[in-house]
């Protein structure tokens, strides 16, 4: 397989890491400390096309093919130091605006694509409940036949961007005994809509510019124009909206790996001990090959389950590859660049420990590693 960049996709890449170390990363210590989400930055990433990448231009997006996202998001891994603003980005864009890009009728395209593209709206993906997060199908939200439309009860948790979502991608129970195989169906619920409230907000150790909290959905009742798909599409697009976050992440994470290792060469050059540099004791140096080993394996993995989103039929198993491969290559890379920074890594100053805390959750979100892992050994036929 070929990755040579095209030049579009050089100068598209270019363009974001200029923007955001530019826009971004003023001020990112304290938004940490304070668990701060700066809405006006995310505009400003709205106006770059960062939440509408893949979206078609008629739907106000940049309409890229998905080898083109997963750069883009490379590249904003890299110049963004404000891991949880990325992440934020990343879950409304590949766990809900690719949902309904992909399965939208062109009445829901119409009305939600252009403001979710260019960060006016922003949307949570509602699926993990307290009693269900690796067993997401166990869900006990329930979605009941209402009139011209369906009463929605349950509450959601986990859920990034609930805090300040105008729109829900909500997924319940619609056929209890049919569950996972039609049994489960997506709607779209506006934040204004009788009954839909965000909750509690959880304070988390890393991502802490990403806001977390509670949907509770209590007798919400929606159209059937809601609908997102067919009755009984839910386990099929959640899927697919997975495969899109795990490799697209992947390719995000690849970025800011790209970052740690440059600062940890730019630091082991200039710190002495001993009489050298640091960078001239294996010990060190050695640590900083690693992490260009793994970045390369990680770029090979996220470009070429990237190429396969749309022209796969089943990209499942790249997909699970690529995620539990590249979030534990980024953990390692934090820890080791935390390692190298010494005393100064562990200061919030040098902004690598929060890197490190940020890492932690791509362990967690969009699938355990323990449950791609799962699904590979049965892949595997184990
Ligand atoms: C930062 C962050 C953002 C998130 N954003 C969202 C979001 O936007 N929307 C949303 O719906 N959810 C979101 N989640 C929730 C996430 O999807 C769940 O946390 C995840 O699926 C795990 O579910 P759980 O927390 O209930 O853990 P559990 O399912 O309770 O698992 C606990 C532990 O047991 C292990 N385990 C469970 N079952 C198995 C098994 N069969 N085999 C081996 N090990 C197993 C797990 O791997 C884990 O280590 C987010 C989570 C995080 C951390």
């Amino acid at each position: 397989m070929d990755f040579t960049l095209t030049q579009d996709q050089k100068v598209f890449r270019n363009e974001i890491i200029r923007f955001a170390k530019k826009e971004l990363n003023d001020g990112v210590i304290e938004r940490d400390r304070k668990q701060e989400f700066p809405h006006d930055l995310w505009l400003k990433c709205g106006e770059m096309g960062l939440q509408g990448l893949p979206v078609p231009e008629e739907y106000g997006g940049v309409g890229l093919d998905p080898l083109s996202t997963a750069l883009a998001l490379e590249a904003l891994g890299y110049g963004c130091e404000d891991g949880g603003l990325a992440f934020s980005i990343c879950a409304h864009l590949l766990a809900c605006v690719v949902p309904i890009w992909k399965h939208g009728n062109d009445e829901q395209k119409a009305k939600y694509l252009p403001k979710l593209a260019n960060g006016s709206m922003i949307a949570v993906n509602a699926m993990s409940e307290p009693g269900s997060g690796s067993d997401a199908y166990a869900m006990k939200t329930r979605a009941v036949k209402d009139g011209d439309g369906y009463r929605i009860n349950g509450t959601k948790i986990w859920s990034t961007n609930g805090p300040v979502a105008d729109l829900a991608v909500v997924y319940a129970v619609t056929d209890a005994e049919k569950g996972y195989y039609g049994g489960i169906t997506i709607f779209l619920v506006e934040k204004d809509t009788p009954g839909f409230s965000p909750g509690q907000k959880f304070e988390k150790m890393g991502l802490r510019t990403s806001p977390i909290g509670e949907i509770v959905l209590e007798d919400v009742w929606v159209p059937d124009s809601a609908m997102l798909g067919e009755l009984g599409a839910g386990t099929l697009i959640f899927t697919q909206s997975m495969e899109w976050e795990r490799v697209c992440i992947g390719a995000m994470h690849c970025g800011t790996m790209n970052r740690l290792m440059d600062k940890a060469i730019k630091y082991a050059r200039r710190r002495e001990s001993f009489g050298q540099k640091i960078s001239k004791y294996q010990a060190v140096s050695h640590k900083i090959v690693d992490m260009k080993i793994r970045l390369e394996a990680a770029r090979l993995l996220a470009y070429k389950a990237a190429t396969r989103l749309d022209k796969a039929r089943d990209v499942a198993i790249d997909a699970s590859m690529t995620k539990v491969f590249i979030s534990e290559a980024l953990v390692q890379t934090a820890l080791d660049t935390v390692q190298i920074f010494g005393g100064n890594g562990f200061t919030t100053d040098y902004q690598v420990e929060r890197t490190l805390r940020d890492s932690i959750g791509g362990k967690i979100y969009s699938g355990t590693n323990e449950v791609q892992r799962n699904i590979l050994a049965k892949w595997l036929g184990l």
